[in-house]
């Protein structure tokens, strides 16, 4: 895309279409994970839905390749692509609207976690979503988004009522249950592949203050305390989430100094029905029985404060590369697996989570949406993590290492979003199982060819 195609699509759009020349470019094609460095031919920061609309039909026209940018949080940085254009909406389309009579709130394709968290939390209402406040709201919620409110309330795509889709011939469509059902099904779960959605529409739910917990034990304890989150979990209320994480403790507060960079394994609780120092007490009780924690804290949090916690500890800029998978147990030889690479940890920030995916997240059928792990218990992730490139080897190294050794313990398939950038294509079908070749139709219908490919990608049952 030489100058003068910036200059022509610069006329077309109201937002800022951002070239190689131009002295915001490095700025703008930075993401999350510094471990990518892409070069895009230009990025269109687009105002809004009509900008969305002639960029795709710019980049049809002109035979570019096109890619886009949500959040930019991406594991394998899928939103950043060598010479493509980039359709980014973190700008103009990152806006949230909170209706609270209806408790709905309608969400640009753009925002950003903690926006919607702001903004619900202003009327005491949430939807579930990740951990991380600066997650994309778009990549997270067309995987299908598990968080700390997963057990309570389900997926995000759980709580989806309805998107506005730019499809890839420039046009928009609504998808809902009453409207193009079709592509309502394929977009909870499906990924970016039939369109880009430049807004969601999100059912929400009280939540006002919750009780935020964090448990650690020695890593000699591993074996008692994953056999005890394993049934002490599943077994528990609705109402109380739990991620279990192997970790190197953060050098600062609330952990006390003789912990610190420690080698340890342990939960983090969101509870959203204890959320006084007595019931929190109450709940929290059973975390002795597998072992004495190292360390044991749990206070009520309001719910954003809780979403932003990890944003400091793991900000943007650093290198990661990571691996998922599903699973419905946890077996004793998954148990050795998570000890020797706990043991082996290769950085401070590296990290392995088992975020819950049971409870409310059952309620649907498996053919409900296009998730295709309604049996799943754990969606399971192993992250490299350093603020080091000269790191980038050994973490990914670890993290793929690791992943080998677990993956026979596992259900075969990942969530989409934990799939790392190098996997490939019986990956993905493996994520969506019975639902690839319903998905693939889909695809057929609203992107015949296949001009969102930068994604986990589902080809076109016909082309
Ligand atoms: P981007 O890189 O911008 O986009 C990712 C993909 O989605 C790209 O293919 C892009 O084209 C597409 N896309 C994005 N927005 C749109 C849109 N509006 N329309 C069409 N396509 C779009 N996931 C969870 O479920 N729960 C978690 O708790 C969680 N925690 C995370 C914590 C960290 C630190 C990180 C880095 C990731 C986490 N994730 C989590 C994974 C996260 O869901 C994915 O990385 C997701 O892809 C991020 O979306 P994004 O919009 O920020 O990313």
């Amino acid at each position: 895309m030489g100058g003068t195609a910036v200059e022509t699509l610069r006329e077309q759009l109201r937002g800022d279409v951002i070239g190689p020349e131009d002295p915001g470019y490095d700025e703008a094609r930075t993401i999350y994970n510094a471990m990518i460095d892409r070069r895009p031919a230009a990025i269109a920061r687009c105002a809004d839905v009509t900008d969305v609309r002639a960029a795709v039909r710019y980049a049809r026209d002109s035979g570019m390749d096109l890619a886009v940018r949500g959040g930019g949080h991406s594991g394998g940085g899928l939103c950043m692509v060598d010479d493509a254009l980039v359709v980014d909406l973190s700008d103009g389309l990152r806006w949230v609207r909170v209706d609270p009579e209806s408790r709905t709130a309608l969400v640009g394709g753009g925002a950003q976690l903690g926006d919607l968290d702001h903004e619900a939390h202003g009327y005491g209402l949430a939807t579930p979503a990740g951990v991380m406040s600066t997650t994309g709201v778009g990549g997270l919620t067309l995987g299908g988004g598990h968080g700390h409110l997963t057990r309570a309330y389900g997926l995000t795509i759980d709580n989806l009522l309805g998107a506005d889709v730019v499809l890839a011939d420039g046009t928009t469509v609504t998808a809902s249950a009453e409207e193009n059902p079709d592509l309502f099904w394929a977009l909870r779960g499906g990924g970016g592949n039939f369109g880009i959605v430049t807004s969601f529409r999100f059912a929400l739910h009280p939540v006002d203050n919750v009780g935020l917990g964090v448990t650690l034990w020695e890593p000699e304890h591993i074996g008692e305390v994953l056999r005890w989150y394993r049934d002490f979990l599943p077994a528990a209320g609705e109402d109380l989430n739990g991620f279990f994480a192997t970790l190197v403790v953060a050098p600062g507060p609330p952990f006390p100094e003789e912990i610190h960079r420690k080698k340890m394994c342990g939960v983090v609780w969101c509870s959203t029905g204890a959320t006084d120092e007595e019931s929190l007490t109450k709940t929290f009780a059973p975390v002795a029985e597998p072992a004495r924690p190292a360390f044991h804290f749990a206070t009520p949090m309001p719910y954003p404060a809780v979403q932003a916690m990890f944003d400091e500890l793991i900000p943007k800029g650093l290198q990661w590369y990571w691996r998922g998978d599903f699973f419905d147990t946890i077996t004793e030889g998954a148990i050795d697996v998570h000890r020797t690479f706990l043991e082996n940890i290769p950085s401070d920030l590296s990290t392995m989570h088992l975020y819950p995916v049971d409870a409310a997240a059952h309620r649907l059928g498996p053919m409900d949406t296009a998730w295709a792990y309604r049996d799943a218990v754990w969606s399971g992730v192993i992250g490299g993590i350093s603020p080091d490139p000269a790191d980038a080897d050994a973490i990914r190294g670890w993290a793929v290492d690791y992943w080998d050794a677990l993956h026979p313990h596992s259900m075969g398939g990942a969530y989409v979003n934990f799939l790392g950038q190098d996997e490939g294509g019986e990956r993905v079908r493996s994520t969506y199982r019975g639902h690839y070749d319903r998905l693939a139709e889909v695809k057929s219908t609203y992107d015949p060819d296949n001009v969102f490919h930068h994604n986990q990608n589902i080809r076109p049952a016909k082309s």
